[in-house]
Order: structure tokens, then C-alpha cells, then sequence
């Protein structure tokens, strides 16, 4: 393609929600920037492929359209493989193994999963725990960020959340033990998180994973896996 070269020398689009911690996170809102696994891991791909990249972001919900109307070339906003989503936008190779799990302060008398009945839930909106819970007949309060349901639950506001875990485990380490109980829900499967791209741009969706598979390949994979997650 004549436009190839051009294209190559524009930095990527990256459509994130910066709410997602570990994975893609600010230390504070004026921060610019962005930290955390997949950014990181993003980075390293980019660098690998000899792009630069502006990093946008966004509501949750929006990244999807954002992808399919060619605005974004690729989210990293740590997105659960779908099959829903797939039929909308391609996945990469997925880089880490997540669940559903429930985030609830320690004095909410929720012990399991079906203590949620009848109970308000906080969740962000456009996620596979706002699916959950609409599946489950949940009465929700919904929030664009992470962040925001999190707050929520130290308001006092919803007496639980459900969340994906990594997030859930980081935000108990950081300031929760004491405060809070993580719940697993039974029978909710593994979810594969995984960099989105629009359907017709193939060719970025190789490339990217031909740059992870050479991160992986040399150790550079792994040692962001420790550096964020410590195992
Ligand atoms: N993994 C979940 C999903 O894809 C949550 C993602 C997020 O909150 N950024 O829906």
C-alpha cells in the first residue's frame, strides 16, 4: 500500500480508561502519565515496532465505537475477549488470565455471591461485571470509571462492586484489607484480557502480536508481569 510508510511514522492511537489498576492507572487526574502492566506492555510493543504512541482517555463504553469508526487504532484498556466484542473488533493474543470477582467493605454482611440479591451494586458501564449483573437480574448504580465505583463503596454508597480481580487484589493490598472482603463468584469463568483493534486493520493486530510474542520471547514479557503483579 502506497499509504503504509505515512501511516507507519504517525504515532498510534491508543484508546484507554485510565481507571484500570494495575494495568492503566494516573497517580492523580492532572498526572500525564499513564502507568501501570498494560501501558507498559504497550510501550515495549511500540518501541518493538518502531512507533510512537498518543494515548487517549477515554469512557470505557466509548472504545469500542471509537475503534470501529477508525478514530483509534488500538485499545488497551485491559477488554475481556467476547464473543459479543469479537464480532465488533479484532483481539491480540491475550496477556493475562482475569475473573470476575465481588468487592465488598468487611461490615456489608455480603459473605457470597447470592447476598447480592435484592442489594444495590455498583459497576462501571460497558463491562463484563455490568453484563454480570444485568444477567443476574442485579439492581446496579453504574459509573464510566473504575475509580468511581471504587469511591462508591467507600461512601457508603453501594455495599458492593464487581470488579475484575486483578484490580480488586491491588486495591485491597494497597488500602483495603482491614476494610474489605474480595468474594469469588461461583461458576464465573477465566476472562483473557487482550489489546483491541478496528476489524479491517489485520495488519496492526499481527504486528503487535508479533512484538509480544518477541517480549515473551527475551524475558521483557515476564519482567513486567513481576514488576506489577509480584508473582
Ligand atoms: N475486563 C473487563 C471488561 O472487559 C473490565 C475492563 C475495565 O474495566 N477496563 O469488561
Amino acid at each position: 500500500k502506497a499509504d503504509k510508510k505515512a501511516d507507519a511514522s504517525k504515532p498510534l492511537r491508543v484508546a484507554t480508561n485510565a481507571t484500570f489498576v494495575p494495568f492503566e492507572f494516573k497517580e492523580d487526574a492532572n498526572s500525564k502519565e499513564y502507568q501501570g502492566f498494560e501501558m507498559d506492555l504497550l510501550r515495549a510493543v511500540a518501541k518493538e515496532m518502531g512507533r510512537d504512541l498518543e494515548i487517549n482517555n477515554i469512557a470505557f463504553s466509548g472504545i469500542i465505537p471509537t475503534l470501529q469508526q477508525g478514530d483509534m487504532d488500538i485499545a488497551a484498556a485491559g477488554m475481556t475477549v467476547t464473543k459479543d466484542r469479537a464480532q465488533k473488533v479484532n483481539f491480540s493474543e491475550p496477556f493475562y488470565e482475569s475473573k470476575l470477582v465481588i468487592l465488598t467493605p468487611k461490615n456489608s454482611g455480603i459473605k457470597t455471591a447470592a447476598d447480592l440479591a435484592g442489594k444495590q451494586v455498583a459497576i462501571q458501564i460497558g463491562t463484563t461485571g455490568a453484563q454480570y449483573a444485568e444477567e443476574n437480574g442485579l439492581q446496579t448504580k453504574q459509573f464510566d470509571n473504575n475509580s468511581e465505583v471504587i469511591m462508591e463503596l467507600s461512601v457508603g454508597g453501594s455495599p458492593a462492586a464487581i470488579l475484575d480481580k486483578p484490580v480488586a487484589d491491588y486495591f485491597l493490598t494497597k488500602d483495603g484489607k482491614d476494610k474489605y472482603n474480595e468474594i469469588e463468584i461461583p461458576g464465573t469463568k477465566s476472562e483473557y484480557l487482550a489489546f483491541a483493534f478496528n476489524k479491517d486493520n489485520k495488519e496492526l493486530m499481527n504486528e503487535v502480536n508479533a512484538a509480544m510474542e518477541k517480549l515473551k520471547a527475551n524475558g521483557e514479557f515476564q519482567k513486567l508481569y513481576k514488576k506489577w503483579f509480584n508473582t
